[in-house]
């Protein structure tokens, strides 16, 4: 619950709120908790769903799938016969994150890919209308310039945890693999949110989370 991002009576509150949720999420939840699996927090997993119901993506690409569940939040608005594509390189999170589709009676709708995401995205085909950025906070700019391509007009992209633990605001960090990390997501928020075909807002909920809108190719930037 502690958060360098949002005040944490905040955060309790918003938590509290009587939002549907089922004895799988909580599950879902508990099974992360318990080992450490940095799962999407709440409020940033109705924010998933938000998005989806609203662009109601046919196809969706996920680059870190953990035990699946912001993917079972992304399937939320899913059209009929779409896909999503989710990528994970730990076998010991491919394993519980199909259990948990296959419980959740999604799994027809979903392909698991599980290799390292850079070699995966270098083989891609296909276009889509969500993508959502939660692996390696370091190597996003190398994920991005893969998937970004890929992204249909119109379409979103959703970065996670771009303001890690608030450190990417602060600017204040000692250690060493921090303070990269801090460098690399700072780099990449500035360059989101200069893309020319990019509309971006990074909302300070969870982690913080970049949400960005592929423009359509006539639209210029700032007009
Ligand atoms: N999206 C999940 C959480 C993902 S945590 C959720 O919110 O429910 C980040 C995951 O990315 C971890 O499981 C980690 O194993 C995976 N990961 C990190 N780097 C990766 C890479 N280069 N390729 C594929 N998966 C990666
Ligand atoms: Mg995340």
């Amino acid at each position: 619950m502690e958060s360098n991002i949002t005040p944490e009576f905040i955060i309790r509150y918003l938590r509290s709120l009587p939002y549907p949720d089922s004895a799988l999420f909580q599950e879902m939840e508990q099974y992360a908790q318990q080992r450490y699996i940095p799962i999407i927090q709440k409020e940033a997993a109705q924010l998933l769903r938000v998005l989806s119901q609203l662009k109601k993506p046919e196809r969706i690409l996920e680059i870190g799938t953990a035990i699946g569940y912001s993917a079972l939040h992304l399937l939320a608005g899913l059209r009929p016969g779409g896909k999503l594509v989710t990528i994970e390189k730990e076998p010991e999170m491919t394993e519980p994150a199909w259990e948990f589709l296959e419980r959740a009676g999604k799994s027809s709708m979903v392909e698991l890919i599980e290799d390292d995401a850079l070699c995966v995205l270098e083989q891609l085909s296909g276009s889509y209308d969500m993508i959502f950025m939660d692996a390696a906070k370091g190597q996003y700019q190398e994920f991005f310039d893969l998937a970004f391509p890929r992204l249909n007009a119109g379409g979103i992209l959703i970065s996670d945890n771009v303001l890690y633990k608030g450190y990417v605001a602060d600017g204040a960090v000692a250690e060493h693999k921090r303070r990269t990390i801090v460098q690399r997501l700072r780099a990449y928020l500035d360059m989101l949110v200069r893309h020319p075909l990019l509309d971006t807002c990074v909302i300070p909920i969870g982690d913080g989370v970049a949400v960005s809108v592929r423009k359509w190719e006539s639209e210029k930037h700032g007009e």
